[in-house]
């Protein structure tokens, strides 16, 4: 409710006598950085954050005409790597003498340097409580401020879900898929109810091995090319476990055609791509040969997202591959008699994971790069040659350090116990999650 009332508010001046907060969302738009988005999500985190703040404070959305410069304070989610992009040019325009107080929060949040850049303070985690004595100078485990951790060498908690929001069933995930921020850096809720997230799913939408193949549309992932690899990352889905799904799933395809979106996350610092996709492949080419033929036939269409190392997970440290990974668009993979599989329209880039990459593992001393980058960003994005051009704006003793480009043949897989040691590691320190610079 307290979200609705705030979109009707939007384009009203601010109540005189009290302290202004205007609140400012990003889309994932880069090639827009300075566009402020018309509209703005009426549910999620950002928004019950907004509605708990108290009746002295006067909250507006920051749109075209409501600029930075007429609040005291500037609260800004960041969803992604592009948000922050989005924030550092967006300060740029902001006048320094009339600059607000900016206070960021959202799940792209990870490390200080890089926010140094563009924020006076951070929350880190969820934040589920009142953030009026926050605004008022407070302190708090998981906060950040520029001014008593100037050279961003804190060690800050992450703040774990207090409460649901309104449109919660719950929240994390009970598996341990090495690569997912969401199950490590998350807590799951309700785990007597068992996995209560599920209520989250869409339609059609489930684990591999849980969703429901007999409907028309299917929304699920598999996250890994190979067996091997879903199996060191935790998916732990074997290509035998593809294949039985699979088959169950075609006894539908007498009655009516069955159309699944697949992600897949490839691209892991061990991966080979022609032939980890061709052994993928292979899993869909044995069971359309198992089927003989069927009156309807199973479509296929398969996301690929380029992996990349995911702060809080235990993965975070992994390198970026930067092999031959991008697959066009729209591509048939392989047509059979019951089953097509293609790629769809929305296939990630090695981009996405250099930038995420970049921003997520800067030093302070490394912040000179930020504007350089960033203008490389805006300029190349769409060309096919960006990812080259890209890191040819970043020097090359900095992508050794952060990883970025390893060659595939000097990357050797983790072993599946080394993998499980780190997470072990990495589980018992989350009590205590250092936000590292
Ligand atoms: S990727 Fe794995 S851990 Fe993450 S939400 Fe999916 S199943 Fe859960």
């Amino acid at each position: 409710m307290a979200a609705l009332q705030l979109q009707r508010l939007s384009r009203e001046p601010f109540d005189v006598g009290k302290l202004r907060v205007g609140a400012l969302y990003f889309d994932n738009k880069v090639n827009e950085l300075t566009r402020v988005p018309a509209t703005f999500p009426f549910t999620g985190g950002f928004a019950s954050v907004l509605g708990m703040i108290g009746p002295e404070y006067s909250v507006r959305i920051v749109t075209e005409s409501l600029e930075a410069e007429e609040c005291d304070y500037l609260l800004v989610s960041l969803i992604s790597a592009w948000s922050y992009c989005c924030l550092v040019v967006y300060m740029k325009r902001v006048n320094p003498s009339r600059r607000p107080y900016v206070l960021v929060g959202g799940p792209f949040l990870s490390t200080t340097a890089a926010l140094s850049l563009c924020a006076d303070a951070a929350f880190f985690g969820r934040c589920d409580l009142p953030l009026d004595g926050i605004l008022a100078g407070g302190a708090h485990p998981s906060l950040w401020r520029k001014t008593e951790d100037p050279e961003c060498v804190g060690m800050y908690e992450l703040a774990q879900p207090g409460v649901l929001h309104p449109y919660e069933a719950g929240t994390g995930c009970p598996r341990r898929c090495l690569f997912c921020r969401y199950t490590w850096s998350v807590a799951c809720t309700k785990p007597a109810l068992g996995f209560v997230s599920r209520n989250r799913f869409r339609p059609g939408e489930d684990f591999f091995d849980a969703v429901d193949w007999r409907q028309p549309r299917v929304l699920t992932a598999i996250d890994g090319l190979t067996e091997r690899t879903r199996l060191l990352v935790g998916k732990n889905l074997t290509d035998a476990t593809l294949r039985v799904t699979l088959l169950r799933a075609a006894s539908d395809l007498e009655l009516h055609g069955i159309s699944a979106k697949i992600y897949v996350i490839h691209a892991y610092p061990w991966e080979s791509p022609p032939s980890d996709l061709t052994s993928l492949l292979g899993v869909f080419r044995s069971v359309d040969e198992e089927l003989h033929g069927t009156r309807h036939k199973l479509t296929i269409a398969l996301q690929f997202n380029h992996f990349y190392p995911d702060v809080f997970t235990p993965m975070q440290w992994e390198a970026v591959n930067l092999g031959d990974f991008v697959i066009g668009k729209r591509l048939v993979l392989y047509d059979g008699r019951s089953i097509l599989v293609r790629s769809t329209a929305f296939n990630s880039t090695p981009l996405a994971a250099i930038i995420r990459t970049v921003c997520t593992r800067l030093r302070m001393a490394d912040l000179w790069v930020v504007d350089p980058f960033i203008a490389a960003i805006t300029r190349h994005e769409a060309a096919t040659a960006t990812v080259t051009r890209l890191m040819s704006f970043l020097p090359s003793y900095l992508l050794s350090r952060l990883d970025i480009g390893t060659p595939i043949a000097s990357a050797v897989a983790p072993t599946h116990d080394v993998m499980f040691a780190r997470a072990s590691s990495y589980r018992a320190s989350l009590s205590c999650l250092s936000i590292l610079t």
